[in-house]
């Protein structure tokens, strides 16, 4: 069948997929302990998905057991690079070969538009696994510098068995961007998709089999983050845990771990990330710039670009500007083509993005445009707050949904001051033309990516991560492999 194009070929596709239900464990479909099982619902409409599988601590037990079985048994983890390299490329191809699937599923699942997941999210997902596939091949370890009768080596060695708990905004994206470093270097992992978003990684367990990863190498818990995530953050034989999701949920890992075997955790946490916009700037870019930065997946972004700063000479010409940019957003089904703003995750999100806007126009921020739902309340049109100070709860707290807080500034001065005003750190970005202010703007900006010129940059090359409560620890790029490795010194005395 010919890729779909349009809501018809979407729905028709719809009706033919197979959801799967269960947890995958030693390289098969799995029930939970106890039969237990969550709803998965679709955020555009409600319907019931699948009552999926809730694994409770004995399955997480269970996984946790395969994993580390598979990783002492080496026929994974002391693989020739050549040979992981190899099942790596063939698990991306596989990806591409199923991209509508993939795009249906992590639509279904999370109300993002399919367009963006077929352009975006999959080839993605296929082309990071492919980037550390063709990287693990290429690296070499060290050689000390000891004296001529010693020599001692400095290899990298995989960590063991790695714990990955995900969200779900990008729920296959950022599951591959833990899965593929740990993978290639060595590591067994057991991964934890957000409740709301199990099936795009449960088909790519599928895929990875066909691929030839051995049974047991990874391994996939569904289930609700207080009972399966604890599970997995407490266990003693997880020996390293990577973390997206919430600060709060983050602050939690570190806990268990101190409660438990002092895992290595790496925390990739929540955002409120600024986007300094000055009057040297190339306006109509900066606008275009400014919508991506936090309209893109319904502002569903940890570093979704929601404090808008700009220079109050040019703020009323922009504010006017973004403002009919945003007007122009299409909102709708996200099987759609056409759409370009998706479902809010669920309605308790909507609820609760609501509560921050009423409490937005209760501290004087003046709303000028969206602020409310559609007929369903599944959807929440793009929202502007302008005249936000610092002060107010729209300017500090993420609201992680399409809501855009304006702030106006004098001086360069007072432009980092305001951008570094937060408990986070996780982006900004920059918009002028004047090379010297961008590079000494960007050198005082607290956030682990600055982009100039630009939003949310991004690549496989780069790492990502933040700054302060934005988390520690890098995803992307070879920096990553600092998390899923560790350094091994063999010393060999010469006689
Ligand atoms: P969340 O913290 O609620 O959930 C993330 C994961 O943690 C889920 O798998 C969830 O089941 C699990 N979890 C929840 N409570 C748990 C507990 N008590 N013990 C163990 N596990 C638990 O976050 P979310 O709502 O899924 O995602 C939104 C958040 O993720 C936002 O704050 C966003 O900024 C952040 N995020 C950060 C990045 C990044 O790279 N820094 C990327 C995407 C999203």
């Amino acid at each position: 069948m010919s890729s779909p194009s349009t809501q018809q070929d979407w729905l028709e596709l719809k009706n033919t997929l197979v959801y799967q239900d269960k947890a995958w464990i030693d390289g098969q479909y799995h029930t939970a302990a106890g039969g237990k099982t969550y709803t998965v619902t679709n955020p555009a409409t409600g319907e019931v998905i699948v009552n999926m599988a809730a694994c409770q601590e004995a399955d997480v037990d269970l996984a946790v057991a395969c994993a580390k079985r598979t990783f002492e048994a080496g026929t994974w983890s002391m693989a020739s690079p050549a040979h992981r390299k190899e099942v790596l490329k063939n698990l991306a191809a596989l990806i591409r070969q199923h991209t509508d699937e993939l795009a249906l599923l992590e639509s279904l699942n999370m109300g993002k538009p399919v367009a963006d997941a077929v352009s975006i999210d999959i080839p993605g997902s296929a082309a990071c696994i492919e980037w550390y596939a063709e990287a693990i091949d290429k690296i070499y370890g060290d050689v000390a510098p000891t004296d001529s009768n010693n020599i001692a080596t400095i290899t990298r060695e995989p960590v063991g068995v790695v714990g990955a708990v995900v969200p779900w905004n990008f729920p296959l994206d950022i599951a591959v961007w833990k899965l593929a470093p740990a993978l290639v270097t060595g590591n067994s992992v057991v991964l934890k998709p957000a409740e709301e978003s199990p099936h795009t990684v449960l088909k790519l367990a599928e895929l990875a089999k066909e691929a030839g990863l051995p049974d047991g190498v990874l391994n996939i818990v569904t289930g609700v983050g207080a009972v399966t995530g604890q599970a997995l953050g407490l266990h003693y034989d997880v020996d390293c845990l990577v973390f997206t999701g919430s600060t709060a949920t983050g602050k939690r890992f570190l806990k268990y771990s101190a409660e438990s075997n002092m895992k290595q955790v790496w925390p990739e946490t929540g955002g409120k990330s600024p986007n300094l916009i000055f009057a040297d700037c190339d306006l109509d870019k900066a606008v275009a710039g400014a919508i991506n930065g936090i309209f893109f997946n319904q502002g569903e972004v940890c570093s979704a670009n929601s404090r808008i700063l700009v220079d109050n000479k040019i703020k009323a010409e922009f504010v006017e500007a973004f403002v009919k940019a945003a007007e122009k957003l299409v909102l709708g089904d996200p099987l759609d083509p056409q759409t370009q703003v998706g479902a809010i995750i669920d309605t308790a999100q909507v609820e609760r993005m609501l509560a921050a806007i009423e409490r937005a126009k209760e501290q004087g921020a003046k709303l000028v445009l969206g602020g409310k739902t559609d007929a369903s309340k599944r959807f929440l049109y793009p929202t502007i707050f302008d005249q936000v100070t610092s002060s107010m709860d729209v300017a500090i707290e993420e609201i992680f949904g399409p809501v855009a807080a304006i702030l106006g500034f004098d001086s360069e001065e007072e432009a980092i001051d305001i951008a570094n005003n937060s408990i986070y750190g996780l982006a900004a970005s920059v918009w002028s033309n004047d090379l010297s202010r961008v590079y000494r703007v960007s050198r005082r900006l607290r956030a682990g990516t600055v982009s100039v010129n630009t939003v949310d940059a991004l690549d496989f090359s780069t790492p990502f991560g933040g700054y302060k409560q934005s988390g520690f620890g890098r995803d992307l790029s070879l920096y990553a492999l600092d998390k899923f490795t560790q350094l091994k010194t063999t010393w060999i005395k010469l006689s």
